[in-house]
């Protein structure tokens, strides 16, 4: 497989805020079928912390823990970790994740469509980042 350059990889970052456009109202409850009850019911501080590691590790980029008393990427206006440094936490959809589907076909061929095609540039840029690594 021809080697792929951190620069290639950079159309991740739009993909990952068109998912995270996608499943807003869906998580705020206010999506229609398959949305969120309650609203932005499941972020834990395990993924906070997967999300720290990530984003330093994959793309150089320290955050900074807020005071949130539970959730260390809390702030007051939600997540403070851009979509693309936080990928599990923007796929994941309770209804998808557990039941396969939202039971909004509209919304699921967008999403899943989506999908696919994060998971391809996901791939590439794992595998842009161990070769970097490696040559380093
Ligand atoms: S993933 Fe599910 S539980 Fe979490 S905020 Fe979205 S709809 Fe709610
Ligand atoms: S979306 Fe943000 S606040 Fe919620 S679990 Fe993921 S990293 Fe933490």
């Amino acid at each position: 497989m021809s080697m792929v350059s951190l620069d290639a990889t950079d159309g991740l970052k739009s993909l990952l805020r068109k998912m995270a456009d996608l499943t807003a109202p869906k998580c705020a409850g206010t999506g229609g079928v398959g949305s969120c009850n309650p609203p932005h019911s499941c972020c834990s501080p395990e993924y906070c912390e997967m999300t720290l590691g990530y984003a330093k590790e994959s793309w150089g980029v320290e955050l900074q823990r807020t005071e949130h008393p539970r959730l260390p990427l809390m702030g007051p206006l939600g997540c403070i970790a851009e979509p693309h440094l936080r990928p599990l936490c923007t796929l994941h959809l309770c209804k998808i994740n557990g039941l396969g589907c939202t039971g909004d076909k509209k919304f699921d061929k967008a999403y899943f469509k989506l999908r696919d095609e994060i998971n391809t540039a996901l791939y590439l840029r794992d595998a842009a980042v161990e070769a970097k690594t490696k040559k380093e």
